[in-house]
């Protein structure tokens, strides 16, 4: 195949993906990179959008795989944050001049619909902030009623498209239901974000670029790929990490065959990459989701241990990633990026 051809193709087979990933040589490799900065510059332009991440709760009723949340990692300390104190970090993140609140936890139940709704209500009164909500799959009623609250977004990774490995990963639940709660999100006017997990036990190439096609189909206003890394209270403790390099050709395939659409420089590649999110943002990134959840909750959100900036006090945050940015002639956003894709089809 000519690689030239093909990073210059509108749309890509299954075939020519499957070749992008596995390009071993380095020259290949940066033209690869390249040509997804290109595409990158060309739909996003220079600016990066930061959005806050809150974990309100390390309760979980699920019992993924991978995951250091699961339901049966009874050796995690569990916390649930008090509405008034998600509230009030909300306006913290405001104030640091950063436009967009990712509202995050396991699946836990002990949030109910009025009081998410309540928490959405409140931030979006004393506040110019998108809401992003990242709580799980839940139910279409309570999609509905936090929309109406004025949640913007919706963020629910798939992990996997294939439907073996979904419910192997997933304890048994069913890739198709992960899908009507995307499409259900979109219909009725949430920006959606989904996206996979890059060297989780049994992938293979073939799924990862099937994982980049299916967000495609989805028509996605974010695709976060992330490397996997084990978590110690999980089956998968003794599986390798995901390989850092693979990852960045995963985003830089993903931004050349989406295009129009955000994709973050992970917090899971900067923890396995001290550069991870330079290099991401050099291969087709153009969002950072800093974790800015208060001690001492932050140390207890556990999907995998030693995250990257985790004992760094939140509200230097914003100054370091100031520079880092700056430093590759980039610059941090001052508007709430929402989906470049509406005016086309969703409306926040
Ligand atoms: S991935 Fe999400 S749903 Fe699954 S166990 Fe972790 S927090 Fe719970």
């Amino acid at each position: 195949m000519n690689l030239d051809e093909i990073l210059h193709k509108e749309n890509l087979s299954k075939e020519e993906i499957v070749f992008l990933l596995n390009l071993t040589d380095k020259n290949d490799q940066q033209f690869l990179f390249d040509r997804a900065d290109e595409v990158r510059s060309k739909y996003c332009g220079n600016e990066v959008h930061l959005r806050g991440i809150i974990e309100l709760s390390n309760y979980c009723e699920q019992n993924c795989i991978y995951c250091g949340l699961r339901e049966d990692n009874k050796k995690l300390q569990r916390y649930r944050m008090t509405p008034e104190e998600i509230i009030e970090t909300a306006h913290v993140i405001s104030n640091l001049g950063i436009y967009t609140v990712v509202l995050q936890s396991g699946e836990d139940h002990q949030f109910d619909t009025a009081m998410i709704a309540y928490i959405i209500y409140e931030i979006k009164q004393k506040a110019e902030l998108a809401v992003t909500l990242s709580l799980g799959e839940r139910g279409f009623d309570e999609y509905r009623s936090w929309k109406m609250a004025g949640a913007d977004r919706y963020l629910l990774k798939h992990e996997t498209a294939n439907p073996k490995l979904y419910s192997i990963y997933h304890n048994k639940q069913r890739l198709d239901d992960r899908l009507a709660h995307l499409k259900f999100l979109k219909e009725i006017g949430y920006q959606i974000g989904s996206g996979n997990m890059i060297g989780l036990p049994l992938q293979t190439v073939e799924d990862i670029a099937d994982d980049i096609l299916f967000c495609k189909e989805l028509d996605l206003d974010m695709a976060a790929f992330g490397p996997f890394i084990s978590s110690p209270e999980t089956p998968y403790r003794s599986k390798s990490a995901g390989d850092v390099d693979l990852t960045l050709r995963v985003m830089a395939v993903g931004r050349i065959v989406l295009k129009q659409v955000h994709i973050p420089a992970t917090t899971a590649l900067a923890t396995l990459d001290d550069a991870g999110r330079i290099k991401g943002l050099n291969v087709g990134a153009n969002i950072i989701m800093p974790d800015l959840t208060p001690s001492p909750y932050r140390e207890r959100y556990q999907i995998y241990p030693d995250r990257k900036c985790i004992n760094d006090n939140p509200l230097n945050c914003k100054g370091c990633l100031q520079l880092q940015i700056e430093s590759i002639g980039r610059k941090i956003s001052n508007s709430r990026g929402d989906s470049m894709k509406i005016g086309e089809h969703s409306r926040a």
